[in-house]
């Protein structure tokens, strides 16, 4: 399959700063919001002690005390935006811990909120694939006649053991049924995966790649395992139980991915960053743009591109 036309880019895969322009016709900034919420994977709803990968401070904001009301955080964000880099369109995203874990009128408040505000076109919403309800999913797909809609799904892994193992608390097939609930109506899925995740191999990342793929899914984020302090995984690392990827192993391994992911789907993330105070493997990660770098050589060594071998 020949490098597809409608990315308009002079990239390998289809990143999402293109997809943005050739959808909405400009540049688009996604502005992060931490708007207070919890996770049922935290607080005993689903599971306690949260995910093994998950440091359980959420965003920066919320560690200084506080949390500025929605439309503060997207005023600052705009601000800043328009400084950096004369940025004038903003999508909202309520990025910090599950993003629907509410009652729904709750929900609808700090949504409608975040849309009320001047050059804001767009909402994306991170959230848990067991954590939203139809009326939820209904409620984006009003926002959708008028906005540009993201739900973002994490997943992880498609191997209901890897899920065990992390402690997600969900299975493969809710992941699934969200996705099903979710589609056909407007509404722009993004999934995330983990890719080093203890005990995968190539080819249960592949697998779960495969999966995803043949899903009514727009969009991927796919994150570089990393090891914090104060988590589980950190300890398990600490205490030599696990081993972290090598930088030649997860290059590899995303290119693998990329390569049967479809065409249309939008690469919204190749890596995982931040976190520099409580990092503790693997070292090579925190140059993410040495990762970006390296994902586009191997690429270009390869001859090759996102959706090359998809539905081979
Ligand atoms: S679902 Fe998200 S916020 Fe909740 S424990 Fe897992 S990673 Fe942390």
């Amino acid at each position: 399959m020949p490098k597809p036309e409608f990315w308009n880019n002079s990239k390998r895969y289809y990143d999402f700063k293109s997809f943005l322009i050739n959808e909405l016709g400009c540049k688009v900034y996604k502005l992060q919001i931490d708007a207070g919420f919890t996770c049922p994977n935290r607080d005993g709803t689903i599971g306690t002690g949260g995910c093994i990968y998950c440091n359980s401070r959420f965003s920066e904001l919320r560690q200084q005390g506080t949390l500025p009301s929605v439309s503060e955080q997207i005023r600052n964000g705009k601000n800043l935006y328009a400084r950096m880099r004369g940025a004038k369109k903003f999508i909202a995203y309520f990025q910090t811990a599950t993003n629907t874990y509410a009652p729904y009128e709750k929900l609808k408040t700090f949504y409608d909120e975040a849309l009320a505000q001047d050059d804001i076109i767009g909402i994306a919403v991170g959230t848990r694939p067991d954590c939203v309800p139809d009326d939820v999913i209904d409620l984006f797909e009003e926002y959708a006649h008028n906005y540009h809609v993201w739900l973002e799904y994490g997943l992880q892994s498609i191997h209901d053991e890897t899920l065990n193992f992390i402690n997600r608390g969900h299975d493969a097939k809710t992941f699934i049924d969200a996705v099903n609930r979710t589609a056909g109506k407007n509404i722009n899925i993004c999934v995330h995966i983990i890719v080093g995740l203890p005990g995968e191999t190539r080819e249960d990342i592949i697998e779960t790649a495969r999966v995803v793929s043949s899903l009514p899914i727009q969009g991927i984020k796919i994150h570089l395992l990393l090891a914090l302090k104060e988590t589980v995984l950190g300890s398990l690392y600490q205490q030599g139980k696990i081993r972290m990827p090598t930088k030649e192993e997860y290059i590899n391994t995303v290119c693998d991915v990329l390569e049967i992911l479809p065409p249309h789907m939008v690469i919204q993330r190749l890596t995982a960053d931040g976190y520099r105070d409580i990092f503790l493997a693997p070292e090579w990660g925190k140059n993410k743009m040495d990762v970006l770098n390296s994902i586009d050589k191997e690429l270009k060594k390869r001859d090759s591109w996102q959706g090359i071998k998809f539905n081979r």
